[in-house]
This record gives C-alpha cells, structure tokens and sequence, in this order.
C-alpha cells in the first residue's frame, strides 16, 4: 500500500489534503474523518457496526495532532481529545472515495473517470 506523497492540513478550513503517487488527491473534511474513527470506541471491533453517532460529532472539530504510525497510518488526536483511532492510507482514501460517490462534492477532481469502481 502506497503511503501519500504529502499530507496536508488546512487548518482554516477543516480540511486534512493527501496527495497520492498514483491518484487524485483526497480532500476530507476533519469532521468525516472523525465519523469514519475505525478504533473499538467508534466500532463495534466484531460486527464492524459503527457505535459512534456521527451526529455527536462537533461540526467545529478541529485536528488537535496528527501524527504517522510507521508508514501506514495516520494517528490523530482531535480537538474533542478522542486519540485512539489510527487511520490507514487505504482507510483514508477509501474515505475520499465513498465521499466522491455519494455526492457530486465541490471537491471532486473535475475530470473523473466515470468507471472508477
Ligand atoms: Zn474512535
């Protein structure tokens, strides 16, 4: 798996950049990447089902701390001081692209392939 070429954070607007060797970039909004936490607090670490509300999030979250776990993760510490949650590259980016499918967001690279599966 391919660790980012760069990482970014717009602290201004709450937004954490990744540039990718072989890709787009991912532009996540602190916020989806707080609801998408994979640790046991977040999710249930059998069923995979999400126990955090995503709602519960606070809409002014802001990145406290990031740091690498070897190079494969992230490790952030938010603003809400929840700082168990390791964030894969592929966990990332897969957040960036479910985000890209959902809605036509204003951050989609403009010329998208249409079959990106
Ligand atoms: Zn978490």
């Amino acid at each position: 798996m391919n660790a980012p070429v760069n990482i970014r954070m717009i602290r201004e607007n709450r937004l954490l950049e990744l540039t990718w060797k072989d890709g787009p970039q991912t532009i996540l909004p602190f916020r989806k990447v707080r609801q998408e936490c994979p640790c046991a607090m977040c999710v249930d670490e059998f069923t995979g089902r999400r126990i955090l509300d995503p709602e519960t999030v606070p809409e002014n979250l802001d990145l406290a701390e990031a740091s690498l776990a070897g190079n494969y993760a992230l490790r952030v510490r938010w603003s809400d001081d929840h700082d168990s949650g390791l964030f894969t590259w592929v966990h990332l980016r897969r957040i960036g692209e479910q985000m890209s499918a959902d809605t036509p967001s204003p951050v989609d690279p403009p010329n998208e392939a249409t079959d990106s599966a």
